[in-house]
């Protein structure tokens, strides 16, 4: 297994070479660590090595790390949550990544203390296998978000279909920056919608050509 400062400098390489494509050179690009996979040893590892976004996909996993590891981090939950785990974690997390559904608003507006920043994922490629929204159900989704005082949508979320075909990829990223743009065109006040969460190990560099502003990695960083 290589080092994590190792991989980081790989991956930042390539994230520069990929906003330098696209004419990104001054954005930030947030490189969530996605630590679902690995010991706690390992997760300090990467806040040693200087990252600070956390993602995990299931509360135990959450909830374990958070009680071991004492340095300043900033908790993302990436993965479809049940609603009936909703009390255990949302008050726990910084970044919520799959908001899809009313049932879960409804509860997490339940019980939040706080209002918490959501992106609702979208099902860009209408993969069966995938959870998240339609692109056509999404806008009225959001509309419906009015009422929670819980809920601030600062993005959209989506994971590439399962595919070595660049172009299909490529396709759902802008396809998702497309549906971003008229989210914020609506000007709602609980939904700026500024941020773009996509990209994984394999198809990163992709998503920032294609204006991701939160890459979530896993394999290629701490694997
Ligand atoms: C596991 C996971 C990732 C990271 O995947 P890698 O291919 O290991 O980089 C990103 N996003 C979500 C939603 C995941 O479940």
């Amino acid at each position: 297994m290589s080092s994590i400062r190792e991989n980081l400098e790989i991956i930042q390489q390539r994230i520069e070479e990929a906003k330098t494509r696209a004419n990104r050179l001054n954005d930030d690009i947030n490189i969530i660590a996605v630590t679902k996979q690995v010991s706690v040893e390992r997760t300090k590892e990467t806040l040693d090595a200087g990252l600070v976004h956390l993602g995990e996909n299931r509360p135990e996993g959450l909830l374990s790390k958070k009680e071991e590891i004492r340095e300043q981090a900033i908790w993302h939950y990436i993965g479809t949550l049940q609603t009936r785990k909703v009390k255990k974690v949302i008050n726990e997390i910084d970044y919520l990544h799959s908001l899809d559904r009313l049932s879960l608003a409804e509860e997490i507006e339940k019980r939040a203390e706080k209002p918490v920043k959501c992106f609702v994922q979208v099902n860009v490629s209408g993969e069966e296998s995938k959870h998240g929204l339609s692109k056509e159900e999404t806008i009225p989704f959001i509309q419906a978000l009015e009422k929670f005082t819980k809920i601030q949508v600062v993005g959209l979320m989506t994971m590439a279909p399962y595919t070595d075909d660049k172009e299909t990829i490529r396709k759902v990223f802008r396809e998702l920056k497309e549906l971003q743009q008229e989210v914020v065109k609506l000007n709602l006040p609980y939904a700026p919608c500024q941020e773009l969460s996509m990209g994984m190990s394999n198809d990163y560099e992709i998503a920032i050509e294609e204006g991701a502003t939160f890459i979530r990695i896993g394999t290629a960083l701490v694997g």
